[in-house]
């Protein structure tokens, strides 16, 4: 446009005689060169703004020197920002995470830069204090004001006026009267500084060992991975919370990322108890004033310690000395979108790049994790037992063959009994689908139509709550119809199968009286709605909670004494061989939701499959038989981590050109020992948004080079014409 052209214009600094690559924040492969004007100072890491064709940019100052253009042909850097700059290792990185994940550098340095007013230090409130003398006229309420100010400390004008109880027009009658000068203030502290020694360590038995183990490798201050792999309940925060007390008494920053931030106030409280403060929070809900704050804070090294969600992973922290990864094995670590990453795995790199600890927790580890903690890569540290006098839940089975549920409903006679029990003791159940809305498919009783969505290859599910059929995969949505589309019958649409909301109403069938809650991410209010709702039912305020995997992760209900599992098959249908590892740990996760204070606890499994070995893994409670099987098939089939996978998502506007395109990129792609491709077949989402998408499936053994091959096979693949597009997945979460 003409203003930023004109802004352009006007920033073009005299030239200079010094060149720089600049990484900008675009899907370029590599740095643009800039001159450096005379006078300007910059380093490798300084964040500058370029001009870039009519526009101006944020960029990072890369490593690398001149590169020979002759900096008269270049155009100028425009502005340095008063902001540290990034350091080598964030830079050694993010270069590593573009390599491995074949990303372009500049969309992984974008996420480092997520914050976009924050390279500049904040400019400073006014502020006021009170150099002494005595008003015209004294009131009672000017009297307040001069006590609350001479205590010499500096006060914004609101801030005194509250602070003695007056409007602020008695303050300004003060001010007028020149009995204060104006200064000004330094930002406010984004949260106070967490106090290794606020609360003493309170471990007990197996947690003194286990934290003894992690504390000698912080101690040690180098490069170590440990995996505290311990049952629900069983303390590992507690464990871990020592590893981050050390950290800080050695002057260095901490991380925490946990799955599911947002939703983790008690998470906060907790570490508010022991450290008397809490830590700076990370994630997509935050505001955007205060992400800009934490970001600069943890650059200029203000901030000790971040819990945040897998992005801030990309936080340049001014020193890093360690990162915990709680649920390690969550795939919510797993980001798909520009740059696809593991948090998890690149955690483990920063942690070898920045020479410091990694501790990943977790009550069911990754079978990745389990492998390396094997194979000494990893030290594992267990913790078998709950603490103190409480026991995990008494898990059983109930074969749904055997016990059906009644016509219309999805909950068997047993559990309803369960539920029944326990609401009457006054304790709390939670019923578990991971499913949202009404009924995943609605079909006509007279001629068979299914409601499926004009875009994407998958049903449509009924929202009965807000009369709507919605599309899951590109969130299209449309009124619940009362006529077939096909036929034009009235009133014959039925809905089939459960989701969350028709299991809450089968519950309101048999318990009218009880308080029920429905949780899952459709609940209107958002993340806000979705933390009150949480923190009643921890404080008993509800009888019966009806959740999907939202009300899973880390919570603590201390009245949950039942869990009933509606469909504990319902993960492994999907023909992945990542099924039956995700099944297992998210129905532990469920079922340890049970049972946290000393009450006698229940989880009720109901399944078609109840000899299935994951079934049989929960109820023994012995998870390394179970294991032990997923390892080895992994081992014969030489999938991960025993061998690599890439998928390559090659998707169109129409399904000639997708599988076209997806054809041609496999027979001109190099040929390798070790390493195949499999496809191009349907991809397991065939059709999203109106795209057709197929796959390709890159194996190779462990010792291959994946990234050469892909790089070759990229640029031997013909160009992407037309609607073409294809996108690469790196250690994919399916296969
Ligand atoms: P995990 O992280 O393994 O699920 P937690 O660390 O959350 O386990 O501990 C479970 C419960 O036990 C929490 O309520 C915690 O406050 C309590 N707890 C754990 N260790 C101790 C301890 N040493 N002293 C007192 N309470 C503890
Ligand atoms: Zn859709």
């Amino acid at each position: 446009t003409d203003s930023s052209d004109l802004f352009g214009a006007l920033f073009e600094a005299p030239a200079g005689t010094r060149t720089v690559p600049v990484l900008v924040p675009m899907p370029a492969p590599k740095p643009y060169s800039y001159c450096v004007p005379d006078g300007t100072a910059v380093e490798p890491g300084s964040i500058v703004q370029v001009p870039l064709g009519p526009r101006q940019v944020i960029g990072v100052v890369w490593d690398g020197g001149e590169d020979g253009v002759d900096p008269k042909k270049l155009r100028p850097i425009t502005h340095v920002f008063d902001c540290p700059p990034l350091s080598k290792e964030m830079r050694e990185f993010i270069d590593w995470v573009a390599a491995y994940t074949l990303s372009p550098p500049g969309l992984v340095a974008r996420m480092a830069l997520r914050a976009p007013n924050a390279f500049e230090p904040e400019p400073m409130a006014e502020g006021l204090r009170f150099i002494g003398g005595e008003p015209v006229r004294m009131t009672p309420a000017r009297a307040r004001v001069l006590d609350t100010a001479s205590d010499g400390v500096s006060w914004t004008r609101t801030g005194l006026a509250h602070a003695a109880g007056v409007s602020t027009s008695v303050v300004d009658g003060l001010i007028s009267q020149g009995l204060f000068e104006t200064i000004f203030l330094p930002p406010p502290p984004v949260v106070a500084k967490p106090d290794p020694d606020f609360a003493s360590s309170r471990l007990q038995g197996p947690q003194k060992d286990a934290a003894e183990g992690i504390l000698s490798e912080v101690r040690k201050g180098e490069f170590s991975v440990s995996l505290i792999d311990g049952v629900t309940g069983s303390g590992k925060t507690e464990v871990y919370f020592e590893a981050i007390a050390e950290t800080i008494r050695r002057g260095k920053q901490v991380l925490i990322l946990l799955p599911e931030i947002a939703l983790t106030a008690s998470f906060l409280e907790r570490f508010q108890d022991r450290f008397g403060a809490k830590p700076a929070e990370w994630h997509s809900d935050l505001a955007p004033r205060m992400r800009e704050k934490v970001w600069r804070q943890a650059v200029t090294g203000e901030v000790r310690v971040v819990a945040g969600a897998r992005s801030a992973l990309f936080l340049p922290f001014e020193d890093l000395g360690l990162i915990i990864i709680d649920e390690e094995h969550d795939p919510a670590y797993k980001q798909e979108d520009r740059v696809y990453y593991n948090a998890r795995d690149m955690a483990v790199v920063r942690g070898r790049i920045g020479n410091f600890p990694v501790v990943l927790v977790s009550a069911t580890p990754s079978v990745e994790s389990q492998v390396n903690g094997q194979n000494g890569r990893y030290s594992t540290i267990h913790l078998p037992t709950r603490f103190g006098d409480a026991a995990l839940p008494d898990l059983h089975l109930v074969d749904m063959r055997r016990h059906a549920p009644k016509r219309d409903g999805f909950l068997s006679p047993v559990l309803i009994r369960a539920i029944g029990k326990t609401v009457e003791k006054g304790e709390q159940a939670l019923l578990f689908l991971n499913r949202r809305g009404y009924a995943p498919l609605t079909l006509c009783r007279v001629c068979g139509h299914r409601f499926q969505c004009p875009q994407c290859s998958s049903w449509l599910v009924e929202h009965r709550f807000r009369s709507q059929l919605q599309c899951h995969q590109c969130g299209h949505s449309q009124r619940t119809p009362e006529a077939c589309p096909e036929c034009g019958t009235l009133d014959h649409l039925v809905a089939c199968g459960p989701g969350v909301e028709r299991i809450a109403e089968e519950v309101e069938r048999h318990f009218p009286d009880a308080r029920t809650i429905v949780l899952s991410s459709d609940i209107t209010g958002g993340v806000k709605r979705l933390r009150l709702e949480l923190e009643a039912i921890a404080k008993g305020q509800a009888d019966i909670v009806i959740g999907t995997q939202l009300v899973a992760k880390g919570h603590n209900f201390p009245l949950m004494t039942l869990v009933g599992i509606v469909d504990a098959d319902l993960g492994l249908a999907n023909g992945d061989p990542r099924a039956a590892e995700r099944t297992f740990q998210l129905l532990s996760q469920v079922t340890g939701r049970a049972g946290r204070t000393g009450l006698k606890s229940h989880g009720l499994l109901q399944t078609y499959q109840p000899q299935h070995p994951v079934m049989q893994a929960i109820v023994s409670g012995d998870a390394s038989a179970f294991y032990e099987r997923e390892i080895a098939e992994r081992e014969r089939a030489s999938l991960p981590p025993f061998g690599r996978l890439a998928s390559i998502i090659v998707s169109a506007e129409t399904r000639h050109d997708a599988e076209n395109h997806a054809r041609s990129m496999r027979s001109s792609a190099p040929q390798v020992s070790g390493i195949s491709i499999l496809g191009p077949a349907e991809a397991p989402l065939a059709l999203v948004r109106g795209r057709y998408r197929f796959r390709l499936l890159v194996h190779g053994r462990r010792s291959s080079d994946m990234q050469a091959f892909l790089r070759t096979m990229l640029a031997q693949a013909p160009k992407e014409r037309g609607s073409v597009h294809v996108q690469l997945d790196i250690d994919p979460q399916s296969f």
